[in-house]
């Protein structure tokens, strides 16, 4: 995500000073979460889920989503109930391997009891018929509603306001959805469209596959009045973008920059890692229904479409940031929500290189990536103060400048550090090493150490964890403002 709005609740979260690159796992209340260092609460012990098979009707006359969600999951340990995360569904019948059984809410969780406790090591499958409202007014909400439909931005603690799921990023699952919706509206979702079946009477499903595995925050899926435009991007990607009908013309100068963009990325980065790229410009710009720019759900980045109208200049760096995402966040996936850095700062970085290489000046005025690390350095103390270290956000500052340009700039220390040749094996071996999984601050300090031949705990874990900021490798004349 790129963003500056977001306003983020206020939740008490632990503080992680250098915990996590001495091994120590913070587990807080376990019982009710994973013990997320910043959403404690999220997801659930004893199980991983191993995939999702998720049906969604949308019903023109109410609005509302008639839904079926099927959890596959590996069970960890013996459980007599089993909980899904599970906001503002409608919930009404869950079969577990298909024999019914008792569910409650409590909170935001969906208490599954099955007939008899489920063994540890074997498979269980959850299935759960319910209604959602995407106008609904919740705590918080994935929900994107437009005059025509909706989409959802599940990112970071709302993808069980969708479908009940074990929604941490540390969870990663298969995933198929089929969405129906009357004739004349298009449903979507991210991976790659398998199938479209006209069911006869008015309404068409068309069903999507994820090959690769998804976290839950990644989901995309969206109703609207659609034209899906589809192109070619390098080596013979397909592109597809999802765009609102009326708007497709204006939109197109913005959507034909993917194919080049992507090939800048793949120069850096390696190849693209899934099967399919494309955006989904969603059909409403109302600031109260979509609260930022852009979000990197999986294949399918979502954006308020009246950026995109923008000339180049305005909307490329922001393209590329969105785009690097689904190396850094989407392939790659944060084991916890302290790791949000390791997205949004190689996005950011990555996003201003593309933008200075480019000969874009940013809004003030810096024309290299250099000059922009040196304004940022400036604030280097005050952020830590007010934001956290970046690598131990709390959830009222998660989405703070601290993830993303700071986050930037401790990719640019390390640059500077061991040279760029170093740094650009060190993105590669990442990405390799960690395709279509999780990693934490760790295994990046560790691979980084590994692949440069130098002990880098210590320089690292200065500049993610420590309270003030540090020297700045090759620029003594830095100074903190
Ligand atoms: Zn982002």
């Amino acid at each position: 995500m790129l963003t500056r709005l977001r306003k983020a609740r206020a939740v008490l979260a632990l503080v992680l000073g250098g915990l996590l690159l001495s091994g120590a796992v913070p587990v807080a209340n376990a019982a009710d979460g994973l013990g997320d260092p910043v959403f404690p609460e999220l997801g659930n012990p004893g199980y991983r889920a191993l995939a999702y098979d998720l049906a969604f009707d949308y019903r023109g006359d109410t609005r509302t989503v008639e839904a079926t969600a099927a959890v596959t999951a590996r069970i960890d340990r013996a459980l007599a109930e089993l909980r899904l995360d599970a906001l503002g569904l409608a919930v009404h019948a869950v079969r577990v391997d298909g024999r019914p059984a008792r569910f409650a809410i409590r909170d935001e969780k969906l208490v599954v009891t099955p007939e008899r406790p489920l063994r540890r090591g074997r498979t269980a499958r959850v299935s759960v018929e319910y209604t959602a409202d995407p106008r609904a007014r919740l705590p918080h909400t994935a929900w994107v509603p437009t005059p025509d439909g909706f989409a959802v931005a599940p990112q970071p603690d709302t993808a069980h306001t969708v479908f009940p799921c074990n929604d941490h990023p540390g969870d990663k699952a298969r995933f198929t959805v089929a969405v129906t919706t009357p004739d004349g509206l298009t449903g979507v979702a991210g991976g790659e469209l398998t199938a479209t079946e006209p069911l006869g009477d008015g309404r068409t499903t068309r069903r999507y596959v994820s090959r690769a595995p998804m976290a839950t925050e990644l989901l995309q899926l969206s109703v609207g009045d659609y034209t899906v435009r589809e192109r070619t991007g390098p080596h013979g990607l397909p592109v597809r973008d999802v765009v609102p009908t009326a708007r497709a013309a204006d939109l197109e100068p913005a959507l034909s920059l993917t194919p080049g963009q992507l090939a800048w990325a793949e120069d850096r980065l390696g190849p693209f890692p899934f099967e399919t790229y494309g955006l989904l410009p969603v059909n409403t710009d109302d600031p109260a229904a979509f609260g930022f720019t852009g979000l990197e759900t999986q294949t399918l980045t979502l954006y308020k479409p009246g950026f995109l109208l923008k000339p180049e200049p305005a909307i490329g760096s922001h393209m590329m940031h969105e785009i690097v995402h689904s190396w850094f966040g989407d392939s790659v996936t944060p084991a916890t929500w302290a790791d949000l850095w390791l997205n949004e700062g190689h996005a950011d970085y990555y996003g201003l290189t593309y933008r200075y290489e480019r000969g874009w000046p940013d809004d003030a005025g810096h024309t290299t990536l250099t000059d922009r690390m040196r304004e940022v350095y400036r604030q280097g103390d005050r952020w830590r103060r007010e934001a956290g270290p970046v690598a131990a956000p709390t959830a009222e500052h998660l989405f703070d400048d601290q993830r993303y340009l700071g986050g930037a700039l401790v990719l640019f220390a390390l640059r500077e550090k061991v040279g760029e040749e170093t740094f650009s094996r060190i993105e590669r071996a990442f990405l390799t090493r960690y395709r279509h999984g999780n990693a934490d601050t760790r295994d990046y300090v560790r691979l980084a150490s590994e692949i440069s031949g130098q002990d880098l705990d210590g320089f690292l874990g200065a500049w993610l964890y420590g309270r003030r900021t540090p020297p700045m490798p090759g620029h003594p004349d830095w100074t903190v403002g």
